[in-house]
């Protein structure tokens, strides 16, 4: 994998994905590429990356899902019982989910935001590293919104999106979960609504995830 020298962004296209994913599991959890089963990304987060993960609420609107600091500072949070926004210190390493945007979402169900946090640490902390020297006045977390990248530069979008691709080939390891899919004997969505739900209960992700999955890996 590339990185851009100057501000070490990497370069991942969207091919890459799944060795990514693999790559990950490899360093953090090696039994999720041979049995399929559902990946416990809190402890992995928690334990084996060593990021301290927090539930709070991140905006009024209920719109941002998740947030991972990469520098200690203060990240402003929303309090829902004073309706108010206030500003908070976290150390770096940390990672703030909104337990009730997480709610809100198909695609953004629990397992699938604490993996992309998961994926912004383990690929972007260097890039932002390198903001802390050449931009010191610069926020140093990403903030992850359920929309589109609405207040994003090209740099943040396409760790953005890096992100999105990557959190559900984490969660889902294609070859465990071509194994399942196959398994199952996987038709079509009106045909094997049943199947996808068991295989969303077995993944521990969202059925609209599984479906998302399924085409990526031709099997839909
Ligand atoms: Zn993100």
């Amino acid at each position: 994998m590339d990185y851009n020298m100057e501000t070490l962004l990497p370069y991942i296209p969207p091919s890459e994905y799944d060795k990514v994913a693999t790559d990950f599991l490899e360093t953090y959890y090696p039994d999720a590429l041979n049995k399929p089963q559902a990946i416990p990304i809190m402890d992995i987060v928690k334990d084996g990356m060593k990021l301290d993960l927090k539930f709070v609420c991140l905006s009024e609107e209920v719109d941002i899902l998740g947030m991972t600091i990469f520098d200690d500072g203060l990240v402003e949070i929303y309090n829902p019982e004073d309706g108010l926004y206030e500003t908070q210190f976290f150390k770096k390493k940390t990672v703030l989910i909104d337990p009730e945007a997480v709610k809100k979402t198909n695609i953004g169900c629990r397992n699938n935001t604490i993996a992309h946090e998961a994926v912004h640490w383990y690929k972007h902390r260097m890039y932002y590293k390198m903001q802390k020297y050449s931009l010191p006045k610069k926020a140093k977390y990403c903030k992850c919104n359920i929309n589109d990248f609405p207040y994003m530069n090209e740099d943040e979008s396409i760790m953005e999106s890096q992100a999105v691709g990557i959190a559900p080939r984490i969660l889902m390891p294609k070859k465990p979960f071509i194994e399942v899919a196959k398994a199952y004997d996987i038709k079509s969505v009106e045909d094997n609504w049943r199947e996808i739900s068991e295989i969303a209960q077995l993944f521990d992700v969202s059925k609209q995830s599984v479906r998302i999955r399924l085409q990526e890996c031709d099997l839909l």
